[in-house]
């Protein structure tokens, strides 16, 4: 019999083990340190909360700015917002609410006018709860991040993160995600001080969101390939297998737990926990998100921008990135077993500037007619182009060693589409654009597909792929 803790070699909840395990890895310093106190996975360990603030000095009688969004929650049966007030006014903190408000749908968006309000209520007094998942989490921590920076002569502020959902990898991470130009971008945040993952309130949220949580982590069956490829032909600097080594064995833990997921069971929502959390860690020790983000995550922006554009709900996140890692893991199998160099000819990979200026101009202007998404997408995606041409002799180089070093070492850090469907199936988490909520149509999941490479600076496959295309015509 096989316990959670032991599943992953390293277990997230162990913050000494984590950290020491860590520095036996930095041996050339280049991994940022895990700034977390604590991590807290287990089914009651939220009643530890008071316990928690007063370990990282937040003692009885100081304000908590308790941030939450409108979404009622529950814990089992109870109401999770008034238990958790009186949780710290029982214990001597004086409590003072803030309620995000959502768009139509009642679902808050990441955008700087959110953290401006929290970053507003904050004061020398106040230690800052975030309950809630993932654009919550990421609203509070910049906020708790963009006070410290405007008061470096003090401590760091504590901020707790008390998660209610297995949704995303947000939640161990120092960086969040919010639009900029109606792009979103990965930007430089802070650690929460603790982490409480609570396993009664995890299972007592949707299972769509543990789904999708679980669709958010796959995307490492694919990213770390984009990855891998982005630092082979030089258009990114660090390339570490750290990260990598935090999330070993994935592939089996998923396999092996997805049913338990699906069913909702202590024992699967803690699998999700801890390999969300640890992937949170893994992209914030190399302080860029590529170990978990590639191809899927810029499809899945894409869609967001599309049902943005259109003024329809977003679907979930992680439900969107586990659809488009199958997608994503399809290319890189068709990529393996075809592309072979002697049939390419070289020159025809380096395109004009002015024709990609134009087209990501045409593909922007239907959804944003003011141009500046366009702009935002080719201000990112002309540096990659410069790195890409700057650093013709590495992709010959890759073509040369493509079947001795490079086939092999991609096939074997990323998986096969059926393990992906496989372990997304089992969980019963959404396989197709159309099952998810609400359904986007295959049109624009192509679009999605075919575009997404355009709007960020992150190399991926998607870039390769167009433009051996242009050099197969
Ligand atoms: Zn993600």
């Amino acid at each position: 019999m096989t316990t959670p803790s032991s599943t992953f070699p390293i277990d997230p909840a162990d913050m000494p083990g984590l950290k020491s395990w860590l520095a036996t890895q930095n041996d050339q310093g280049h991994l940022r340190s895990v700034d977390i106190n604590e991590i807290l996975i287990g089914p009651d360990v939220l009643l530890e909360l008071p316990a928690v603030l007063q370990r990282a000095g937040a003692l009885p009688g100081k304000i908590i700015l308790l941030v939450m969004d409108e979404t009622p929650m529950l814990r089992d049966e109870v109401d999770l917002k008034p238990f958790v007030q009186a949780l710290l006014d029982k214990a001597g903190y004086h409590v003072q609410p803030l309620w995000l408000k959502g768009d139509q749908y009642g679902l808050v968006h990441a955008d700087f006018e959110q953290v401006e309000r929290v970053q507003q209520a904050i004061t020398g007094e106040t230690a800052l709860v975030a309950l809630g998942a993932g654009t919550l989490t990421d609203i509070a921590k910049h906020a708790a991040y963009l006070y410290d920076q405007e008061h470096s002569e003090q401590a760091e502020m504590v901020y707790i993160c008390c998660q209610t959902a297995n949704s995303v990898t947000a939640f161990a991470a120092n960086m969040a995600v919010f639009l900029k130009d109606g792009v979103k971008r990965t930007i430089s945040s802070r650690y929460p001080t603790a982490i409480i993952s609570d396993l009664r309130v995890l299972v007592s949220a949707p299972k769509a969101m543990t789904e999708a949580g679980l669709g958010d982590c796959c995307a490492r069956f694919v990213a770390y390939g984009d990855w891998y490829l982005a630092s082979a032909l030089g258009v990114v600097d660090l390339y570490s297998e750290v990260p990598l080594a935090l999330l070993a064995n994935l592939d089996t833990i998923l396999l092996e737990h997805a049913e338990g997921i699906s069913q909702r069971s202590h024992e699967g929502e803690a699998v999700v926990a801890r390999a969300l959390l640890l992937a949170g860690i893994a992209q914030s020790i190399v302080n860029m998100s590529a170990p978990i983000s590639g191809t899927e995550h810029v499809i899945s922006h894409v869609l967001d921008i599309l049902a943005d554009h259109y003024r329809r709900r977003l679907a979930l996140h992680g439900a969107q990135v586990g659809i488009a890692t199958i997608t994503a893991a399809q290319f890189y199998q068709h990529f393996l077993d075809s592309f072979d160099p002697r049939k390419i000819t070289i020159d025809a990979c380096y395109l004009d500037d002015a024709l990609l200026q134009a087209r990501i101009r045409n593909l922007f202007t239907a959804i944003d007619p003011s141009g500046a998404m366009g702009r935002e997408c080719w201000s990112d995606y002309s540096k990659k182009l410069a790195l890409w041409r700057r650093n013709r002799a590495r992709f010959e180089r890759f073509c040369t060693d493509w079947q001795t070093i490079h086939r092999p070492k991609l096939a074997a850090l990323v998986r096969p589409p059926q393990v992906v469907h496989t372990i997304l199936a089992r969980a019963g988490a959404p396989l197709t654009p159309q099952e998810l909520e609400p359904p986007i149509s295959q049109e624009e999941y192509d679009f999605a597909v075919q575009n997404g490479h355009f709007i960020r600076m992150r190399f991926v496959l998607g870039d390769l792929l167009y433009f051996l295309a242009q050099a197969m015509l």
